[in-house]
């Protein structure tokens, strides 16, 4: 069993590009022995600079990181990339067109051999296991020419794996490739990493692949860190605004103070503590058919085992809302729409969300 020891410990680590750009803002977190961190956010919120000083390819302005143990940035220590124990898969595989699946997943070993840090008949031995992980040993000889961007990936994920190191990095590792192949590989990685007892840290701007694979998701917001929870806590308890647009992509619904009580366009509400967001996710609304409803499907689109409509409110909000295959709405058919969720999330003008409970008859 994986101990819970930090593999990984980022302390305070700030990275700018010139003057303008705060790349990386005094990020703190650490990882756990046999975790993977989906790190997550979009693009140019500071992801692969991160990952990048995590690797030793940038050195922070500020700020401390701590690999298995020991220091390797930050307090007058510096380790060179070289010397870092952590394998890099990146989005474009970056495999050596005129080297071997065995000559590409060997390079690295070579390289340690040659600085004494490994036997050499260990090299054979290290290579052919990182390639049968990852489940290529019948095509050693071939070229990345000769191999899918599903297989190509898969020889840069042997080749970063095969040194054992403590920590694997991988940048968007399945952004290149096709949707289909893309679904499989990515929960194949998971569990190759998994099995092996990986830590781990990929990137991605995808929130659907970072809650689906990840123990852990970081979310980061124009070089900060927002969020870091499991995958369940980011989507049912997003700390910020920020958060639960981009990760769960849910409507917000303005609560306007009337008398005693708060309008908000799907209702009048009670107890709202001042002014603010009302969160709804898209799969807590229900729609029925209504002629004398005040919404209207706008667009419509089927997802397999779902339909996403945008509801247009007389307010002219659109609302995303997902239901059942089985209710099938014509695009101009109007609807009412009905709150049914046990709780709602507030989100204050100012300061933290707060959760509502709702009693049964309220509006909302
Ligand atoms: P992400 O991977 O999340 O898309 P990056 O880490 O690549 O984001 O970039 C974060 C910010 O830092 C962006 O504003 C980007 O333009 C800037 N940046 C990244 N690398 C460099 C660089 N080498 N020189 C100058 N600016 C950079
Ligand atoms: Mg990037």
């Amino acid at each position: 069993m994986a101990s819970m020891a930090p593999v990984l410990c980022c302390r305070n680590i700030t990275k700018r590009f010139g003057s303008a750009t705060l790349a990386v803002d005094d990020v703190s977190f650490s990882l756990n022995e046999g975790d993977l961190l989906g790190l997550l956010g979009p693009s140019g919120c500071g992801k692969t600079t991160l990952l990048r000083l995590v690797a030793g390819f940038e050195r922070p302005d500020a700020g401390e990181i701590e690999l298995a143990g020991q220091t390797i940035c930050g307090g007058g220590q510096w380790v060179p990339p070289e010397r870092r124990r952590v394998g890099v898969v990146f989005q474009d595989y970056a495999l050596f067109p005129h080297l071997s699946v065995m000559e590409n997943v060997s390079f690295g070993l070579k390289q340690l051999y040659r600085r004494g840090e490994l036997p050499k008949k260990q090299i054979k031995h290290l290579a052919g296991e990182a390639i049968a992980l990852v489940g290529l040993s019948e095509m050693t000889r071939r070229y990345p020419h000769e191999l899918s961007g599903g297989q190509q990936q898969r020889v840069a994920l042997a080749r970063a794996l095969a040194p054992k190191p403590p920590l694997i990095l991988l940048d968007e590792p399945f952004s290149n490739l096709d949707v289909q192949v893309r679904l499989y590989l990515r929960q194949e990685v998971r569990d190759i990493l998994k099995n092996i007892g990986a830590s781990g840290i990929f990137v991605t701007h995808d929130q659907e692949e970072a809650l689906a694979i990840a123990d852990k998701v970081a979310v980061m917001s124009e070089g900060q860190l927002a969020q870091l929870d499991a995958p369940e806590e980011i989507y049912q308890n997003p700390a910020s605004r920020f958060v639960a647009e981009f990760v769960t992509q849910a409507n917000f619904v303005k609560a306007v103070r009337s008398g005693d009580r708060w309008d908000t366009v799907l209702g009048r509400a009670r107890g709202i503590p001042g002014e603010g967001d009302l969160m709804v996710g898209q799969e807590d609304l229900k729609l029925s058919v209504d002629e004398q409803g005040d919404c209207v499907v706008q667009a419509r689109q089927f997802l397999g085992r779902e339909y996403q409509y945008s509801l247009l409110m007389p307010s002219d909000q659109v609302l995303q809302v997902r239901t059942a295959a089985s209710q099938r709405l014509a695009v101009g058919e109007r609807v009412s729409v009905r709150l049914d969720c046990e709780r709602v999330r507030f989100f204050p003008k100012d300061g933290e969300p707060v959760i509502l409970g709702r009693r049964k008859k309220s509006a909302v």
